[in-house]
């Protein structure tokens, strides 16, 4: 028997975490269901969109869909080494267009999985995080 990977167990622990807020269990509350997911918000959006596309027309479908997340994604730069905290806007259960978060140094593409929403970097010499937009 194969031991599942980290990320074979993070899938299922979603992938249940959401079966069990559409079957309507009392205690899944959309923000329950939000905390669990947090920065996995890729993965759960697009077990939604594959797995559970059945449950679309529920009423809890819909309210998850309708109160977009906010999930933050790491970038350190691979040419500068400059580390950053993108916000983006993801609506889970619809499709999201990805864009691209521009290093301010060296002007590397990086592509976000929704639209920005707000952006941090590291200064290193302070050890600040920085508003950057
Ligand atoms: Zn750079």
């Amino acid at each position: 028997m194969r031991m599942p990977t980290a990320e074979q167990a993070n899938e299922k622990r979603i992938s249940r975490s959401i079966e069990a807020y559409l079957q309507g269990e009392r205690s899944c509350t959309t923000k329950w269901l939000k905390g669990v997911i947090g920065s996995d918000a890729p993965l759960a959006n697009h077990l939604l969109l594959t797995r559970f596309s059945s449950y679309a027309g529920l009423p809890r479908y819909r309210e998850l869909r309708a109160t977009p997340m906010l999930p933050a994604l790491q970038i350190i730069c691979d040419h500068c080494d400059i580390r950053y905290e993108i916000r983006y806007r993801l609506a889970l259960g619809a499709n999201s267009s990805p864009s691209f978060f521009r290093c301010i140094d060296c002007g590397k593409n990086y592509q976000i999985p929704g639209e920005q929403f707000g952006a941090m970097r590291l200064n290193k010499s302070t050890g600040l995080w920085e508003s950057i937009g």
